[in-house]
């Protein structure tokens, strides 16, 4: 199912046409589905969970390491932040510390997650669109790197640094605007995007300029013009714009002020198959070619992704409770649909996943395939993870897999008709032929439900009347 180019029966045959990381990547996945059933981790009464292929997720921190350092002049500072909205889990945090990996963070949440993983200041970023005064004094205070969307947040950043010294790096962020990809609401870069400095604008590249001028504590110059959807040559284009302002303004100032540049995230995903593609090498000598003077040490490097770094690592596993046919379409109602796969729900044409069928054992299901929806378990019609997709004939107690899910999906749960967040385990191949698992969120209980639904406030709104009310 997943590799099939070994029809020789021969095993030596496979290793010697070389099985790539992608192979053994699914190969893990479907060793982890039948141990996930094995040790009871999805059962008829547990049947949603999410499954983290550890060894995968160090590989892509070493890829992506071993990527820039290819490019880079030696001794060239780089810091690759994980963006944690990707994938807000404590334990993987923590697993990209252990691999060298730091963290971009977007809001006071996201940093105490960073914080709760042991990540130290130097190597967290904080860019939200909305910073508010407390969260900037603390950034300062705690000199974590912060880069300033706007003229009215970098007036915020002046009042705290005029009244104590932060150790914090300090920058802007610019928008290119280079233009849009394939999906709007994930460009960055578009003319009229909300986020950072609109380069482009009338005055602002003026501004800027002068911003740096008047602040030699003005070190970092940021952008992140990528995202799912958004070509490689477009993203080139993005840091070459932000390269050439950095030079600009060092050379307007005449010193070396900008040492930093942050090239921000947004390496697209392929969901489409097994294959890693784009690769971190492929995006890192592309931008080697277009834009040389950024990797010739004059400048430190940030970067900043985040689904490239999980997503391929993720699996949504859950049971088929039920099995229909509706106007002849075959039917199997599942336990994953919107409260795991929101964006794929709401928006199947831009967010489309594969789907792995295994039977009850959690073994790959072979047989004749047929169209049919895999549906999720919430109440309105919408709620489908895959609409006439040809699978073999799901059948109760089947399982489904979506594929491509370690971020944006199952760390993102959508509370909808107060679904539990499932539980989420990491694994590794146990040495001995089998798997091992790790809790890394358990799933929620009814009770949390209940308590995070305002269950402390049962009578707040019966016992609150206007003062002459009956
Ligand atoms: C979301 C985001 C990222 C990561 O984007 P991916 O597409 O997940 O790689 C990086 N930087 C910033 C500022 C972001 O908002």
């Amino acid at each position: 199912m997943v590799t099939g180019n070994d029809t020789t029966g021969d095993a030596v045959d496979s290793v010697k046409v070389g099985r790539t990381d992608d192979d053994e990547r699914a190969a893990r996945r479907d060793e982890a589905v039948r141990a996930a059933v094995e040790q009871g981790l999805l059962g008829p009464d547990s049947p949603i969970v999410g499954l983290l292929d550890v060894t995968g997720i160090r590989e892509s921190a070493a890829a992506l390491r071993a990527a820039f350092d290819a490019v880079t002049a030696p001794g060239t500072p780089v810091l690759h932040a994980f963006a944690v909205k990707a994938t807000p889990l404590v334990p993987v945090l923590r697993l990209l510390r252990e691999a060298g990996i730091g963290a971009e963070v977007a809001s006071p949440g996201e940093l105490a997650l960073t914080r709760a993983a042991g990540l130290p200041p130097e190597r967290t970023v904080l860019d939200s669109p909305a910073k508010t005064p407390a969260e900037l004094r603390e950034a300062l205070a705690l000199g974590i790197a912060v880069n300033a969307d706007n003229p009215q947040e970098l007036d915020r950043i002046d009042a705290l640094m005029r009244s104590a010294p932060s150790r914090s790096p300090l920058g802007i962020r610019v928008n290119p605007q280079v233009g849009a990809g394939a999906i709007e609401a994930l460009s960055t870069a578009t003319a009229t995007s909300k986020f950072g400095v609109a380069l482009r604008d009338e005055g602002a590249r003026e501004w800027v300029v002068r911003a740096y001028l008047e602040r030699p504590w003005l070190t970092r110059l940021h952008a992140h013009t990528g995202s799912q959807g958004v070509p490689l040559s477009l993203m080139a284009r993005g840091v070459a714009e932000t390269y050439a302002l950095a030079e600009e303004i060092n050379g307007r100032l005449g010193r070396r002020q900008i040492d930093t540049i942050d090239i921000g995230g947004g390496l697209p995903v392929n969901f489409s198959s097994d294959a890693t593609t784009p690769t971190y090498a492929q995006y890192a000598r592309l931008l080697s070619e277009a834009v040389p003077g950024l990797f010739d040490g004059r400048y430190g490097l940030v970067t900043e992704f985040g689904r490239s770094l999980l997503a391929k690592h993720g699996t949504v596993l859950a049971r088929v409770e039920y099995t229909k046919s509706a106007g002849g379409r075959p039917v199997a109602v599942t336990h994953a649909g919107v409260q795991v796969a929101t964006r794929t729900v709401y928006a199947p044409a831009a967010w489309p996943l594969r789907i792995a069928a295994y039977d009850a054992k959690g073994r790959p299901k072979t047989g004749a395939e047929v169209v049919q929806d895999v549906a999720g378990p919430a109440c309105f019609a919408g709620d489908l993870l895959a609409e006439a997709r040809a699978l073999p004939r799901l059948e109760q107690g089947d399982l489904v897999a979506a594929l491509d899910t370690g971020a944006y999906y199952f760390a993102h749960h959508y509370a909808y008709n107060s679904l539990a967040r499932p539980g989420i385990h990491g694994f590794v191949p146990d040495g001995s032929g089998g798997v091992a698992f790790a809790t890394v969120r358990a799933a929620q209980s009814l009770d949390a439900i209940v308590t995070e639904a305002g269950g402390a406030h049962a009578s707040a709104l019966t016992t609150l009347r206007a003062p002459g009310s009956r």
